[in-house]
């Protein structure tokens, strides 16, 4: 439920209040807006506790939060959320641009693909180190050797990476080695590896399931706050629906609906959301349009010899076509998108 207090309500008056909902066990999560101070409180709710809290000094109203999902709703936190990543804001007026291959293939091949992307204009590397393939035969990712890679292009570049953890007994290797931990569509229903990222001090990308709703995505988001990390980007990556032109149907209308559901930042895929280059670019675009506050894509110096997601992949000049149209856009709608300072590396 959320308690809105009174607008001259004083310290000391939200402070007893906050004191008593613990007494009565709540979990409380407060918003002190510029106009009010709001105090979500999360757990049990008796009639009798919402009539002691009602006669409180200061106390407005109770009113109860009607979504299942409560950390993750605007209801509890009105104002957006914004996730730090280093100098990154994700959530803030940028639009922040992740990108880098599908999997970390070599070092090499890492290091190229990272250069070429800040160069262009991404602030953050993507890499999968584990990769959840659909067939056991297929090249399974370079586990910790990748991690490592990924480690090394970010002391060279000073770039955040983000990367995929598929098993909960892999959470704590690669919370050493990333700055942004991925939960792939795959795995967006696993709830104890939701519950495992949920205790790292580090953001998490939580991608949506191929065949989950934005209830159960959301519901996936609760997850994780709810076990004490409130850094959590969402992911539209594109649902499975009837349609085989293209590999998912990048649900773009996820953004402006999770936009009014939830105060956390959300992202957008257009790579696995449409699974084939031509169609990367205008998805960019789009999603940008429809208020994204950001995308993540897949960028390979050679698709035709990657070992994963070479069809999805744009060329490194394809990507950098892409980036040089995003300034005007992210202006037309309100948003900033600055390519970043050429970087010196170390
Ligand atoms: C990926 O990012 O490479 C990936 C496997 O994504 P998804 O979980 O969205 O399929
Ligand atoms: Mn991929």
């Amino acid at each position: 439920m959320i308690v809105v207090m009174q607008h001259d309500a004083t310290p000391a008056q939200i402070e007893e209040v906050v004191r008593r909902l613990r007494q009565f066990g709540f979990d409380i999560h407060l918003s002190a807006g510029v106009e009010r101070t709001i105090v979500g409180a999360i757990g049990d709710k008796t009639p009798a506790v919402i009539e002691t809290i009602e006669a409180m000094d200061g106390v407005e109203k109770i009113v109860p939060i009607l979504h299942p999902f409560k950390l993750a709703s605007r209801e509890i936190h009105p104002d957006k959320t914004v996730v730090r990543v280093g100098s990154v804001e994700i959530g803030g007026p940028e639009i922040v641009v992740m990108a880098g291959p599908c999997a970390v293939e070599s070092e090499a091949q890492l290091l190229a693909t990272a250069r070429l992307v800040r160069a262009a204009g991404a602030t953050i590397l993507r890499g999968g180190a584990y990769k959840p393939r659909t067939s056991p035969y297929s090249f399974q990712g370079l586990a910790e050797e990748g991690l490592k890679i990924l480690a090394l292009a970010r002391e060279q570049l000073g770039m955040p990476v983000v990367t995929e953890v598929l098993s909960p007994r892999d959470v704590e290797l690669v919370a050493q080695y990333a700055d942004i931990l991925q939960i792939g569509a795959r795995n967006m229903q696993n709830f104890s590896l939701l519950r495992e990222v949920g205790i790292v001090r580090k953001p998490v990308l939580l991608k949506r399931g191929m065949a989950n709703t934005i209830e159960e995505w959301l519901m996936a988001a609760e997850y994780i706050l709810s076990s004490g990390n409130s850094q959590v980007i969402l992911c539209e990556r594109g649902i499975r629906t009837f349609e085989t032109a293209t590999r998912n149907t990048l649900d773009l209308s996820s953004v402006p609906v999770v936009r009014d559901l939830s105060h956390l930042p959300l992202i957008v895929d257009p790579s696995h959301g449409t699974g084939k280059r031509q169609y990367v670019p205008a998805m960019t675009r789009a999603a940008v349009a429809a208020g994204a506050d950001g995308v993540i894509i897949e960028v390979h110096p050679h698709p035709e010899q990657a070992l994963s997601d070479g069809p999805q992949s744009l060329t490194p000049e394809q990507f950098s076509e892409l980036m040089a149209s995003l300034p005007a856009l992210a202006q037309a709608v309100g948003r900033t998108y600055t390519c970043p300072a050429p970087v010196h590396e170390r």
